[in-house]
């Protein structure tokens, strides 16, 4: 196993790697900027080093620096966590060349997955199921309209080089398609320099469901089931939970078969999740794929009792998956919720200041809080404000729902806004409780939740 690996990240992603490779033995090394010098994750690491200024585009994302920070430590290898290096191909070759392994998928699977065009090419030839509409190169407006006439409206345009909700609109009729893709192209161009466009039938009720994957070196590959991620706020996921409730036996196998050949479509290593959208006839359509380990993977490991830290640290190293298919077994329900500082009756603006006083719920084998700020600690502007992941687990949905609302009730943060009281509704309300889950949720309900 790997003796030394820097973290290229911060907050609870951060602590949580230290603590899954101090149980294995391995060193860990920090990386921080100058207003994280006091940051949890720096007190749990063996060493750390200091990146440059708060902003991360002038410290957790420069790839110089961070390889730069291995090198001078001997760390074997990097964990980029989520965010900032995570998903970028340039830092994967730039360890590459310094042979240092990056804890991560190979750099063409990364690629193949940057263009939501060529994703959709890929897994079209892969027979992975795709909504209906159009990918391809010609963008001529007349083009894609003809198109979106085919698909029939409501249609969706989509930034093919777009992340986090830019660039995409809905068009209901043929009339506002002119516009909206005018407005679109703009919102893409300036957000991500590239102006091509998707179209895709835009189903009205879809739930998000995504399925976890993992692949080793030695080309195996296995799902860990699934996580229904519905609840969402602006296309940002709010509570994940696993399994997603009302999901069959078959079905879960065969999304499963389909996550799996869209990751060996890429020659796939390490862990993935393929999303996908869940019409309400059960059919399922590839959305995109993310190379890394989710914000939300905590929810799967609760149900499997497997750690995908510990797996991604074993295949990085060349070790063959620690499981196969027939091995990995579901039990019981878990449910994630992100405890974030914001205010949800100001359009959820960040909040930041000092934890002056933070009490959370106690840990036990049902409720598990992931975190990288403790009392005292500041929530800045700088980066993403995320407090803690709050995630419980019981024997069955309504056990668990019961046990995140007990839990979210013990929480106790003073010196600034915070959404636990919109979560404790949000998992009290009569329509989630009865799992009617899609995307349109909150808004939905806006009126019982807020
Ligand atoms: P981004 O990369 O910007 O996050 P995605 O393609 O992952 O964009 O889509 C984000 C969200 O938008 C999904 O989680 C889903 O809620 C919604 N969405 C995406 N495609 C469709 C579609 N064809 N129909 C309905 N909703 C969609």
């Amino acid at each position: 196993m790997f003796r030394k690996i820097l973290i290229a990240n911060r907050g609870e992603i951060a602590c949580r790697v230290i603590r899954t490779a101090h149980r294995l033995g391995i060193q860990c090394v920090a990386v921080y900027s100058e207003a994280d010098r006091h940051a949890m994750h720096v007190a749990m690491a063996d060493e750390a080093v200091c990146l440059g200024p708060a902003p991360s585009k002038e410290s957790y994302l420069v790839v110089d620096k961070v390889i730069a920070a291995a090198k001078q430590t001997g760390a074997q290898a990097i964990h980029p966590g989520y965010g900032f290096l995570s998903e970028n191909a340039a830092f994967v070759e730039a360890c590459q060349r310094e042979g240092i392994v990056f804890i991560g998928p190979p750099t063409q699977a990364i690629k193949a997955m940057g263009s939501k065009s060529a994703a959709k090419r890929i897994m079209e030839a892969a027979k992975v199921p795709l909504v209906p509409g159009y990918h391809g190169e010609d963008q001529d407006p007349q083009h894609l309209k003809n198109f979106a006439q085919q698909a029939g409206y409501p249609v969706l345009l989509k930034a093919t080089a777009g992340g986090g909700g830019k660039g995409m609109r809905v068009v209901w009729s043929e009339k506002e398609f002119d516009a909206a893709l005018a407005s679109a192209r703009r919102e893409a161009l300036n957000g991500f320099g590239d102006d091509t466009m998707l179209v895709e039938k835009y189903l009205t009720k879809p739930r998000h469901v995504e399925i976890q994957v993992f692949c080793d070196q030695q080309g195996q590959g296995v799902y860990l089931f699934e996580r229904d991620c519905s609840v969402q706020r602006r296309h940002q996921k709010v509570l994940e939970e696993a399994p997603a409730p009302g999901m069959t036996p078959e079905l879960r196998q065969q999304m499963g078969e389909a996550a799996l050949r869209a990751a060996h479509a890429i020659g796939y290593v390490g862990a993935g999740t393929v999303e996908f959208l869940l019409d309400e006839d059960q059919s399922f359509y590839f959305m995109e794929m993310n190379t890394r380990l989710q914000v939300e993977h905590p929810v799967t490991e609760m149900i499997t009792g497997e750690d995908l830290v510990e797996w991604q640290l074993r295949v990085a190293y060349g070790q063959p998956l620690p499981k196969m298919q027939q091995d990995l077994q579901l039990h019981g329900h878990a449910i994630e919720a992100r405890v974030y500082a914001e205010d949800p009756d100001h359009d959820f603006l960040p909040a930041t200041g000092r934890l002056a006083y933070l009490r959370t719920p106690t840990e036990t084998q049902h409720v598990r809080v992931d975190t990288g700020v403790r009392e005292g600690d500041d929530v800045s502007i700088y980066y993403d404000p995320m407090i803690a992941k709050l995630i419980v687990w019981d024997e069955n949905r309504e056990r668990a729902l019961e046990r995140m609302s007990q839990a979210l009730a013990q929480y106790r943060i003073a010196g600034m806004t915070t959404n636990v009281s919109f979560l404790k509704r949000v998992v009290d309300h009569h329509a989630f409780r009865a799992a009617e889950l899609d995307t349109g949720f909150i808004e939905r309900y806006q009126d019982g939740l807020f």
